[in-house]
C-alpha cells in the first residue's frame, strides 16, 4: 500500500494560521488519491478566543454550514467529513458531546497544544517552563483525553521531541506512559506529517514524526493512523504521505485502514 486512502485531520483559514479555500482542500484530497478527506480545524470555544491559533466562536456555524455544503457538492467524487481537533481541558466534556451531538460533528481528534492555567488563561505546556515538567503535564492532559472516549484518535503523541536535543531516559518513559494509555483506552496515535514540513524543520531541528517513538510504539502494537495536518492544500502532495508509510512498514505498525474503525459513532 502506497498511502491511506483517507486523511482527516485537514484545517481551514478559520484557524488564523492555515491558507486557500474550503473547496481547495477538497480537489486538493480528489487530486491526491483520496476517497475520504476529514475537515477537523481547532475547537472554536465560545467566550475563550485564542487569535491566531483557533477560529473565534463566531465562525462554527459558518463552518458547519459550508463543510456540509461540500459533502452534497462532492458526494459523488469523495466522502467528507466534518470534526474537529480539540485540546483535552477539564471542563469541556459537556462541549465535546455538545459538538457531537447537538452540531453533529462526525468526529472529534485529540490534539494537545496547550492548556487552561490557574488564571483560566490559555497558556503552552512548553512555555517558560522546563522542558521535562512541560512533558509531564502535557502527557498527563493527553492520557485524561484518551480516557474520555470521545475521540477518534491522538494526534501528533510525538510532538513532545521538539522541546528535546537527545531521545533521552525521559522521552523513552513518556512514550511508554503514552502507548499503555493507547493500548489501555482503545485509541490510535497518528504519525502527523506537518513536523517533517520545509518551514517546521527550519524552525526545530528535531521534529516529529520521530522514528524512536514509533518504533517503541510498534512494541505495544497500539493503532496508528496517518494525518495530512493540513494547513494548505498544497499539503495533500503524496511525497508527504510515503515517509509515513516508510515508518510503518519500518517498524511493522498497526496501522489502522479503514476510516470507519475510527469513528466513534
Ligand atoms: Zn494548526
Ligand atoms: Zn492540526
Amino acid at each position: 500500500m502506497k498511502q491511506l486512502d483517507y486523511n482527516i485531520h485537514t484545517h481551514t483559514f478559520r484557524c488564523g494560521h492555515a491558507r486557500g479555500t474550503d473547496e481547495e482542500y477538497v480537489l486538493a484530497a480528489i487530486k491526491n488519491g483520496f476517497k475520504v478527506v476529514g475537515f477537523s480545524d481547532h475547537m472554536m470555544v465560545k467566550g475563550r478566543p485564542q487569535n491566531g491559533i483557533r477560529g473565534d466562536y463566531s465562525l462554527i456555524d459558518n463552518y458547519i454550514s459550508c463543510i456540509n455544503a461540500l459533502k452534497e457538492k462532492y458526494k459523488d467524487q469523495i466522502t467528507i467529513l466534518l470534526g474537529m481537533e480539540c485540546e483535552y481541558f477539564p471542563k469541556m466534556h459537556d462541549y465535546y458531546e455538545f459538538l457531537l451531538k447537538e452540531k453533529g460533528l462526525d468526529f472529534l481528534i485529540l490534539g494537545q497544544h496547550c492548556y487552561i492555567n490557574s488564571d483560566d488563561q490559555y497558556e503552552w505546556y512548553f512555555d517558560n517552563r522546563d522542558p521535562y515538567e512541560a512533558i509531564d503535564l502535557y502527557v498527563e492532559d493527553m492520557i485524561k483525553g484518551m480516557q474520555l472516549g470521545l475521540f477518534s484518535y491522538v494526534c501528533h503523541p510525538d510532538y513532545f521531541v521538539r522541546h528535546l536535543t537527545a531521545f533521552d531516559d525521559k522521552a523513552v518513559e513518556i512514550t511508554r506512559r503514552i502507548c499503555e494509555a493507547a493500548k489501555k483506552y482503545d485509541i490510535p496515535l497518528e504519525i502527523n506529517l506537518n513536523g517533517i514540513r520545509g518551514w517546521y524543520l527550519k524552525y526545530s531541528g528535531f521534529h516529529y514524526p520521530y522514528p524512536d517513538f514509533w518504533g517503541i510504539v510498534s512494541e505495544y502494537g497500539v493503532k496508528v493512523t496517518i494525518g495530512v495536518d493540513a494547513h494548505n492544500p498544497g499539503d495533500f502532495d503524496i511525497a508527504d504521505h510515503e515517509y509515513a508509510m516508510e515508518l510503518v512498514n519500518q517498524y511493522h505498525l498497526n496501522l489502522v485502514t479503514n476510516y470507519k474503525d475510527l469513528l466513534k459513532k
